[in-house]
């Protein structure tokens, strides 16, 4: 039997981590995702080997408004075809499936060809953008309802917004209108809401480069051209808007542009962008790799300088079908903390771990033992330079050095102000020059923090130090 299913999900607005755990679970299992352009991609990261991804743009369809009934109409068909083929399929919209995201023409089609569906909600623009300003929709002192109105009208539906019932609101969540934010305030205005009503302006909301504004309803759009307020962008007007000023943690919180790859830690002081600069990839072919793995025993010591190393050396090790017990006379050194521990998911215990994190502070350890004629095993990235080969050499070891990964500058970047941020962390030496390759020069008002003495050294060669 086939199992034609499809799950609708809700990736949320912004930024990867605003779907739910249960949409990712779902994401998780899926063989197809056709997803929405607006959907941040790196939620496309850890689906399944195999599954395929497409994105609506590919059928011309961008924005959710205008005219793209076209567009929708061949998501439709696609997704129907899909499922017919018996392949498990997770639509990914953004936000959340219910707010204007043609959601009734996908729920047609499925149901019009018998095809199985479940619904799971997402974030929806409006309260990203009020978590993101610290702004409430509502608020029990004055502020008793919130509704969601599109600035644009849908023009085959032959009604048009009442907008004398959309100003006597409390709160107004405005979607889709940066465009058109002169007419729709003046309409306001119009209809009677004050000139002096709040309006949040939040473009981005919960992504890297996020941009707010706050103005008054009759100036709102002169704010938004010279703030440059653009497209995806949420209006927040009415009463809670005006606790913007002192509500906006965002705003007073140290603002950290954190660069490297690792993991999101909370609750340190601040708040931190992860905007990874690099990304870490399998190299095309590991036959090099594999027949030093398959001669392993050959070495007296591996040296892992990075966790990723780790990563790639067991991940090959287990494609080729090999026990970690073939390591058991091999000794091991790892470089810092992060790539010990890393072993130690592996059940290995480092060896030797310089207390110096770094190649000098290796070789230091390396140079009180005696390591003459000794085979090393070096597993390394793609951009890693000869030094550490050198100065095993210089210690009369034998040294093997080969590319277990391949380190590449990430690529869709987005455009940053980088005026946002208070601090831009360096973690490497290659995030240091994709960041100069994508953004140039840091404001110099930006601290420059970096990890590690070559991380330093890189930045101060690009100028980006003092
Ligand atoms: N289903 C989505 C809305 C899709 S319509 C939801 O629930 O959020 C597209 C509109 O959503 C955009 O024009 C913009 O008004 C809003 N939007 C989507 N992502 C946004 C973001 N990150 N920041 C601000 N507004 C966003």
């Amino acid at each position: 039997m086939r199992n034609h299913k499809v799950y609708l999900i809700g990736a949320g607005p912004g930024r990867a981590d605003m779907i739910t755990v249960r949409g990712l679970k779902i994401l998780q299992q899926a063989d197809v995702i056709i997803h929405d352009y607006l959907v941040d991609k790196a939620a496309l990261e850890g689906l399944k080997p195999g599954a395929e991804i497409i994105s609506s743009e590919r059928y011309g369809k961008k924005a959710c408004h205008g005219r793209s009934g076209q567009a929708q109409k061949k998501i439709n068909d696609l997704m129907v075809k899909m499922a017919k083929a018996g392949r498990h399929v997770a639509r990914l919209k953004n936000g959340d499936t219910s707010i204007f995201s043609r959601i009734s023409e996908e729920i047609e089609a499925l149901e019009k060809n018998k095809i199985e569906f479940e619904i799971v909600p997402g974030v929806t623009a409006a309260s990203a953008a009020s978590s993101f300003t610290g702004v409430p929709l509502t608020d029990r002192r004055y502020s008793s309802n919130v509704v969601f109105v599109t600035g644009h009208e849908n023009p085959d539906k032959g009604i048009k917004i009442d907008w004398r019932r959309i100003a006597g609101m409390d709160t107004i969540a405005l979607y889709m209108s940066s465009g058109d934010i002169s007419d729709i305030a003046w309409k306001l205005i119009r209809s009677g809401r004050p000139e002096t009503t709040a309006v949040l302006a939040v473009s981005n909301a919960g992504a890297v480069n996020q941009k707010t504004a706050i103005a008054a309803l009759g100036s709102i759009a002169d704010t938004v051209q010279k703030n440059a307020i653009k497209a995806p962008a949420i209006f927040i007007i009415g009463k809670t808007a005006g606790l913007e000023k002192r509500y906006n943690w965002l705003r007073k919180n140290r603002r950290i542009l954190f660069t490297g790859l690792s993991g999101e830690r909370f609750f340190l002081k601040g708040t931190y962008f992860h905007l990874p600069l690099i990304r870490i990839e399998p190299l095309e072919d590991y036959s090099g790799f594999d027949r030093y793995l398959k001669n392993i025993k050959m070495f007296d010591w591996i040296v892992f300088s990075s966790r990723f190393g780790v990563e790639y050396f067991f991940k090959r090790l287990k494609e080729l079908g090999l026990d970690a017990r073939i390591l058991n006379n091999i000794k091991i050194a790892a470089i810092g903390n992060c790539t010990s521990e890393r072993l130690l998911d592996f059940t290995i215990s480092a060896d030797l771990v310089p207390k110096k994190e770094s190649s000098k502070g290796l070789i230091d350890e390396f140079r009180e033992l005696d390591i003459k004629a000794k085979k090393i095993f070096l597993p390394r990235s793609d951009i890693s330079d000869k030094g550490l080969e050198k100065e095993f050499e210089k210690l009369g070891a034998k040294v093997i050095s080969s590319f277990a990964y391949r380190n590449v500058m990430a690529e869709g970047l987005p455009d940053l102000d980088l005026n946002n941020f208070d601090e831009i962390m360096f973690t490497s030496p290659s995030g240091v020059r994709s960041f100069i390759n994508r953004y140039g020069k840091a404001p110099l008002k930006v601290k420059i923090a970096c990890i590690g003495d070559t991380t330093k050294k890189e930045a101060l060669k690009w100028g980006l130090l003092g």
